[in-house]
């Protein structure tokens, strides 16, 4: 006896690809989501909404892999540091070697035609499947009708008929699905990955310049606190609360020099992994002592650590503006 058709979900959290969920679970075809982490989106949206699918969820850690591709993407960046093509790619190949674990049929997407202008375009959709390695492979079953049928649909694995024809930017026909299914509380679309906000953006691009072997932890650690290149060349992250200082302590090792007001409450200071300290050590305890509730002009005593030594630097409390020029 035939065994019931498999298929790998990307579950990213978002209306469409719960829908596509639901849209193949008509077919009584059986679902393994999956939903990926990296330093610049996580997976709890696709963990807070899998209970409604009951479907069994893998939540995979592809950080290392991501980096490495952020570095050299082979279809570029969108309109900030997000390469979309080569992202949804590396998801693809990795739900790809879950299917041939699972000895699943196919892999399948939420993903609607043309409702992004850079990964959802007929040729980037082909694009993705192609430098996945699993060209033919990937359902699109929110717009499956306006697509080459794939080779699970070729083989009568799945009920093409069944399946639909949405496309476009409008959401109203996924709103009008979501009723049809009696799915209430969903998440809006867009808004999730890091790699598409201009602030953060500049600064990994910085950070690339600067560290061209930036590794996950240095990724990680510009996601909290003000960025600042300094003339010898150094990263220097300044807190700006209480969170993002806690956060920059417990990312620190030995190799970062770490700089904090002894006299005053303020910001923990961090310079990444400094090859060189020389002059920017100064400039570092004047940014947090510039950044400290010490008074205007007061002298202020910067501790700092760093590769097992620790000394003090008296630093001037001046303008934060004096320090613009080194802000990225
Ligand atoms: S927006 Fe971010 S998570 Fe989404 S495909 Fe682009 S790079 Fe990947």
């Amino acid at each position: 006896m035939k065994n019931k058709t498999k298929g790998i979900g990307l579950l990213s959290g978002g209306l469409d690809s719960l829908l596509a969920v639901k849209v193949l679970q008509e077919q009584d075809i059986d679902i393994i989501g999956v939903t990926f982490t990296t330093p610049f989106f996580g997976s709890e949206p696709g963990i807070r909404i899998c209970p409604t699918t009951g479907i069994t969820l893998h939540v995979t850690d592809i950080g290392e892999k991501h980096l490495k591709m952020l570095r050299n993407p082979v279809y570029g960046y969108g309109s900030q540091m997000n390469p979309c093509i080569d992202c949804h790619a590396l998801m693809i190949r990795e739900a790809g070697r879950l299917m041939e674990s699972e000895g699943a049929d196919f892999i399948f997407t939420g993903e609607v035609l043309g409702q992004r202008p850079m990964s959802q375009r007929r040729d980037s959709l082909r694009s993705v499947e192609n430098l996945a390695g699993y060209p033919g492979r990937v359902l699109r079953p929110l717009s499956a009708k306006l697509l080459t049928p794939t080779i699970a649909e070729v083989q009568g694995l799945i009920d093409r008929e069944k399946l639909l024809d949405i496309q476009g930017r409008s959401r109203k026909r996924q709103v009008a699905l979501a009723g049809h299914y009696a799915i209430r509380d969903y998440p809006q679309p867009g808004g999730g990955c890091m790699l598409t906000n201009e602030g953060f953006a500049a600064r990994l691009k910085e950070l690339f310049r600067s560290y061209p072997e930036a590794s996950l932890r240095e990724v990680k650690a510009i996601k909290w606190g003000r960025y600042f290149r300094l003339p010898a060349g150094n990263v220097c992250l300044i807190g700006r609360n209480q969170s993002d200082n806690e956060k920059l302590e417990l990312l620190a090792t030995s190799d970062d020099l770490m700089a904090r007001a002894r006299d005053y409450p303020g910001p923990v200071g961090l310079l990444l992994s400094p090859s060189l300290v020389g002059e920017d050590l100064d400039l570092a305890a004047r940014l947090v002592a510039a950044y400290s509730d010490a008074p205007s002009e007061a002298m202020v005593e910067v501790e700092w650590e760093h590769e097992g030594k620790s000394g003090i630097v008296v630093a001037r409390r001046t303008a934060r503006d004096d320090f613009r020029q080194y802000l990225v």
